[in-house]
């Protein structure tokens, strides 16, 4: 069985970093391509005048201890915290409470975590990588800009299934290309926007599961711990038959749209008077085949991320963690 000693990562959200670092660890040359500026994917903050604002995930769970004591360890145990808020969910024209639950958040944004993450990694960032080339028994991967990198022992994919369906129709890699259609048709939308308000909204909830025809959850950014925000910055999230109907409309249209369904859900008629608005195409995963990662041992190909373990924050490590422990274990 070859050895394997370098490694090339293809995408830096959580599960790429997490693979990343348990590899790193164990004496393993680890690259990490980046399509981005920074690292981060989907637990993405946004600039906003004063501060940041999570528009990506809004918090995660760490069911199993596991998760924790690696951020602490590799993170940083002051890059991430318990968001102490109150949560509920609309069930028609009432609101109930959410069962009690640890939710953790990045501080002082999400961002934070994978920041930390990304310490002692090398990240090739603004690397888009769009195909895998066979190298005797190795693989060189070729950038947008027809660079070349490697040659590596293994490749990690970690992007989202439609990204990385396109990387293995470049590569020809047809039965792997094929094996992602499925995901590809399980991954949903989602249209979100930041807005500000100079006065605080009396709310009984900083976060809100909405039951409604274009919005799905709306959360008061502000009241996560480390935000030191003038006024507050909400942040509201459409549903994916919505952000599907709508994908292609404009973000004008869009942000009046949500606005407008925020006044009604939350019944406040206070005008923002700052508007953000950010089109995710890959958001979440609806899909229920959870095999935790999938490892193509011919190819010495992996693939690790969300939508294989759960469509969750956690689920991402979930899945870096089991492919890393495979690959370690060979
Ligand atoms: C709007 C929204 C709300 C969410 N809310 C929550 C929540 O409240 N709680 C929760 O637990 N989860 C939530 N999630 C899901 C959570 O964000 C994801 O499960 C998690 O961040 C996925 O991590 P990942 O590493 O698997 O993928 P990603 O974070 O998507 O990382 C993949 C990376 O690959 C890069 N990439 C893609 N293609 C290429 C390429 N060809 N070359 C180089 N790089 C490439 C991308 O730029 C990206 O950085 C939410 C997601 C969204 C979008």
């Amino acid at each position: 069985m070859p050895v394997i000693r370098r490694i090339a990562i293809v995408g830096s959200g959580l599960a790429g970093l997490t693979a990343a670092r348990l590899l790193g660890e164990r004496n393993i040359a680890v690259t990490v391509f980046e399509k981005s500026r920074g690292p981060g994917g989907r637990m993405a903050a946004k600039r906003v005048p004063g501060g940041s604002a999570d528009i990506g995930a809004q918090y995660f769970t760490a069911r199993n201890p596991a998760f924790t004591r690696f951020l602490a360890n590799h993170a940083g145990e002051a890059s991430f915290g318990i968001w102490h808020g109150r949560f509920g969910y609309q069930k028609g024209s009432e609101w109930e409470s959410f069962p009690d639950e640890t939710r953790y958040v990045g501080i002082p944004r999400m961002t934070a975590i994978t920041r930390g993450l990304s310490s002692h990694v090398d990240i090739r960032a603004q690397t888009r990588i769009e195909q895998l080339e066979r190298d005797d028994q190795s693989w060189l991967l070729r950038d947008a800009n027809g660079e070349s990198h490697g040659p590596f022992d293994t490749v990690i994919i970690t992007a989202p299934p439609a990204q990385a369906q396109d990387i293995f129709r470049t590569s020809q890699l047809t039965d792997l290309e094929e094996q992602m259609s499925d995901p590809v048709r399980h991954i949903q939308p989602c249209w979100a926007v930041a807005a500000h308000f100079s006065e605080s909204l009396e709310q009984p909830y900083e976060g809100m599961r909405c039951d409604d025809d274009v919005l799905y959850w709306v959360a008061n950014n502000s009241s996560k711990p480390g935000r030191e925000d003038e006024g507050q910055w909400w942040v509201l999230h459409a549903n994916p038959e919505w952000s599907r109907e709508n994908e292609d409309t404009s973000p004008e249209q869009v942000t009046a749209d949500m606005v407008s369904a925020f006044q009604q859900v939350t019944r406040c008629k206070t005008q923002p008077d700052e508007l953000i608005p950010h089109r995710w195409l890959y958001a979440k995963s609806s899909s229920r085949d959870t095999p935790g990662f999938r490892w193509f041992d011919d190819q010495r190909i992996g693939l690790a991320g969300d939508w294989l373990s759960g469509g969750r924050v956690e689920g991402a490590f979930e899945s870096a963690l089991g492919l890393a422990e495979k690959i370690l274990s060979r």
